[in-house]
């Protein structure tokens, strides 16, 4: 059998760890806001690879900084450091309320060190007794042992032996809720400012601010997982400009690489002293070739003309999908900001998001869910209107192909 022939869906299930279940489309490449598959079948993309793909596919900027760095160095190991890095820190802080910044390869990673500095922060500065952390039901923060049992589904952490200790979940934007839990023993509160793969779910300005006064009140630090909504995706380059509320520590990742695996923690100085050499580390922490990519993304992304162009295709979408919900009512609320958007089910439709990707997915869309009752979109920031006028349709045509099977 020739190589090229074997590349298909089957072979996934004979060769891969089955822990993820794919699609049978095989994308090959992409460019801009559309992808095509091993049939030269198009589609558009309203995925952006899970909040990934924020300049969409081998956008300009980025193909010449993977290049060019390509040509110069690769790697070298934190026993030096290198200029990407240092630039993508220096604009990182200038950006942000930051002073210093910890590079990792992946959200769960950059997570794993915010966490670790908590707990040594309150060892060094109180006691080891101040260690709970506080999360959230349906958070999500990775899926390290530590990140996966400060998430807010314990079924993806159980099953796997003796947890991480003293992690504790309250629903939410419930501001009695942690009033009656939080306390001197609490070490850190973290959270996510909109919480994406629990279902799209905005958190009120009040509880945010609540939260901010009662982790000082209590000493404890917040640590705020942008992961997901950072890097413009709420129309502010990171979401907590945008509510006007700073954490202790944000950590970044998804759209920061744009589709170059890399990651950072963000904190103050002082909260980054306690973290001294030999503490903590990463081999491919800090890699020219992510830190490059990053770089170009950040500069395209911290444009005011680009995070401005978010709010104007969020007004894009909601329009759009308000016109398909009055010809086919199947949403009972568009939610989010920016563009990390869910159209949630009504209770008539509720579990089965899973079937309109799929359905998309047939008309050449790619969209997301978001746990079994939310469709939620994440495209890239600089998707063109003809794109999203065009992707619409296709998602109309998905849902009248179900709706009328439906009724
Ligand atoms: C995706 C995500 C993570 C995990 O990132 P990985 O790169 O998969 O480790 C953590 N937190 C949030 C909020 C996310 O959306």
């Amino acid at each position: 059998m020739a190589t090229e022939d074997k590349l298909q869906r089957s072979l996934f299930d004979e060769v891969m760890v089955p822990c993820y279940a794919p699609m049978d489309i095989i994308p090959v490449r992409g460019q801009g806001s559309r992808l095509w598959d091993q049939q030269q079948r198009e589609y558009i993309d309203f995925a952006g690879g899970i909040a990934v793909s924020c300049l969409g596919h081998c956008h300009p900027r980025m193909v010449a900084a993977l290049t060019e760095q390509a040509q110069q160095l690769w790697h070298l190991s934190n026993v030096m450091t290198n200029e990407p890095a240092l630039r993508l820190a220096d604009k990182l802080t200038q950006l942000t309320f930051a002073d210093k910044v910890f590079f990792a390869n992946s959200g769960a990673e950059a997570n794993e060190a915010a966490l670790k500095l908590a707990r040594r922060y309150a060892v060094d500065n109180f006691s080891a007794e101040k260690d709970q952390i506080i999360a959230f039901n349906h958070g999500f923060h990775g899926r390290t042992f530590f990140t996966v049992t400060v998430g807010g589904q314990s079924s993806y952490s159980d099953g796997f032996g003796p947890k991480p200790q003293a992690v504790t979940h309250i629903p939410y934007n419930d501001v009695a809720a942690i009033e009656a839990l939080i306390g001197d023993k609490t070490c850190a509160v973290m959270m996510e400012p909109l919480q994406g793969e629990g279902g799209v779910i905005s958190p009120s300005l009040e509880f945010v601010e609540r939260v901010r006064q009662l982790c000082d009140q209590h000493q404890a630090l917040l640590i705020f997982d942008e992961v997901q909504t950072g890097n413009g995706r709420t129309g502010d380059l990171f979401a907590y400009q945008g509510l006007g509320v700073t954490p202790d520590i944000l950590t970044t990742a998804k759209s920061l690489g744009g589709g170059f695996p890399v990651a950072a923690m963000l904190t103050t100085a002082s909260l980054a002293s306690h973290l001294k050499v030999g503490t903590h580390g990463s081999t491919y922490g800090g890699n020219p070739l992510a830190c490059a990519v990053a770089e170009a993304v950040v500069d395209e992304i911290s444009q005011p003309a680009v995070l401005a162009g978010v709010k104007q295709r969020e007004l894009w979408f909601r329009e759009a999908l308000t016109q398909i919900n009055s010809r086919y009512p199947i949403f009972s609320e568009i939610r989010g900001k920016g563009l990390l958007l869910g159209a949630v089910l009504t209770p008539e439709w509720q579990g089965r998001a899973r079937d309109i990707l799929v359905a998309a997915g047939n008309e050449g869309l790619m969209v997301l869910v978001a746990g079994t009752d939310v469709v939620r979109f994440t495209p890239s920031l600089v998707i063109e209107k003809n794109d999203i006028d065009e992707g619409m349709q296709r998602l109309e045509a998905a849902i009248a192909t179900l709706y009328n099977y439906h009724c």
